[in-house]
């Protein structure tokens, strides 16, 4: 059966064959991609401020990551390291474990996804401490399985008509944890104490505690960073229980934040670090990195997979690794964070629907909210970015009315001004359609 490839005809074949449950930002097929470029199957050229969700922080095709793929996928693609093991797999373990932020002497094992880091973290901490229970964060997202689908903190559309769901799982409130960068230190803190002792006496005591998950700048939940002061007292809580704390930085991690890691802004060691996305520059590749005493608490067999750590997968993260170094990509998003911080607090300034610009590093996002009552206006920013994405530019939300940016760190100046304006361009199409409306009204 031969089939066309204009887009019509893609999008038919794809309701008809592919299941509903999977969302897509825009009905979109792609066609190739380069760097920080995106073209679809109607050769029409986009700006990706997506990355495949923070997947691409060194870009489309990378040629270095093309070529290491190539490389290792001529030699062997798969032999499960259960079966023969591989140099690849040693080596990127010896580098994440020179890389990551933990105190002292590290370990590593990896896995396919963000969410089966988060799973295995679990268990190693279970495993470590004999302890079962987990601590996660309102607005947080680990992932969809069933127990990083009931960490994650946030109902529809994640949880909703799919329990029951994990047992032994708590959660914190996001505030005052997650409270805006210039909140005084002592009140968030005082705050933040209060919210713990809560927890622990009508929850969970902390001596069931095996571990806490928190994402140091929270992802799907609307790209808010940990306040410094309610992170500190995060560790300090951990260090006193013997609590194991779980940086999931699979969002935050490779550059994005201005730093390889997200900890490292803040001066804080966890005690594992869960990676995934640009890890592997698109090969599903994951990782967990934490103290050598609590990942060797599992004894042989009791994690791993058929794919976890595959070889391709493994040159590709070498491969990453190289070029996040060599072309200085944590500086890189320094600098790019500061272009869309000044850009995003002018939007913010110039329009009443735009608001509360925020970030770290790269990774910043504002919010379209009612211009009178201010109130989250997710409508209106899934009609922004389609108008975005009619000027070229490819961006997506988080947490419903927050724009947030994804973009790959290997964008040139002016494909982030192209961005950019094409964001300020749709923000003025979003304000005289609601004046229209208005007008109507
Ligand atoms: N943790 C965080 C912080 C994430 O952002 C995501 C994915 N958005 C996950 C876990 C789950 O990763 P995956 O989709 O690879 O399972």
């Amino acid at each position: 059966m031969s089939h066309s490839n204009r887009h019509s005809d893609l999008l038919a074949r794809r309701e008809r064959a592919v299941a509903r449950g999977t969302f897509h930002i825009a009905p979109l097929f792609a066609a190739r991609g380069e760097g920080a470029l995106l073209w679809d199957t109607d050769g029409k050229e986009y700006v990706d401020f997506c990355g495949g969700i923070g997947v691409l922080n060194v870009g489309h095709c990378h040629p270095r990551v093309v070529a290491a793929i190539r490389a290792q996928s001529e030699r062997f693609v798969h032999t499960c390291w259960n079966v023969a093991m591989y140099e690849p797999y040693v080596a990127l373990a010896e580098r994440l474990d020179e890389l990551a932020p933990i105190a002292g002497e590290a370990k590593s094992v990896f896995f396919n996804s963000g969410a089966e880091a988060n799973e295995n973290a679990v268990k190693i901490a279970r495993a470590a401490t004999g302890r079962q229970a987990v601590v996660a964060f309102e607005r947080g997202f680990h992932g969809r399985t069933l127990l990083t689908m009931t960490m994650t903190g946030k109902v529809r559309p994640y949880s909703a008509g799919f329990g029951p769901f994990a047992p032994e799982v708590y959660r914190l409130p996001f505030q005052p944890f997650f409270a805006a960068a210039g909140a005084p230190d002592e009140e968030v803190e005082r705050e933040c104490a209060a919210a713990l002792e809560h927890l622990f006496a009508y929850h969970v005591e902390p001596e069931s505690i095996a571990c806490l998950v928190v994402e140091p700048v929270l992802g799907e939940g609307g790209f808010l960073p940990i306040h410094p002061a309610a992170f500190r007292l995060l560790r300090e809580t951990c260090d006193r229980h013997r609590i194991v704390l779980v940086a999931d930085e699979v969002q935050t991690g490779f550059g994005r934040c201005g730093a390889l890691f997200a900890c490292e802004r803040y001066g804080i060691a966890p005690d594992l670090v869960l990676m995934a996305k640009s890890l592997g520059a698109g090969l599903p590749l994951s990782a967990v990195t934490g103290r050598a005493e609590l990942m060797d608490a599992v004894a042989p067999g009791g994690i791993g997979g058929t794919y976890g750590g595959n070889p391709v997968a493994c040159a590709a993260a070498l491969a990453v690794l190289d070029v996040i170094e060599d072309e200085d990509l944590c500086a890189r998003a320094e600098a790019i964070g500061e272009r869309v911080r000044a850009r995003f607090e002018e939007l913010c300034a110039e329009r009443a629907m735009l608001a509360n610009p925020r970030g770290l590093g790269a990774m910043r996002a504002l919010d379209v909210v009612d211009p009178l009552t201010q109130a989250p206006d997710a409508v209106g920013a899934t009609r922004l970015l389609g108008y975005a994405q009619e000027r070229g530019l490819l961006a997506m939300t988080a947490n419903g009315n927050a724009i947030r940016t994804l973009m790959p760190l290997v964008i040139t100046d002016q494909q982030l001004e192209r961005g950019l304006d094409a964001l300020a361009a749709a923000a003025g199409a979003l304000a005289a359609e609601s004046a229209t409306v208005g007008a109507e009204a």
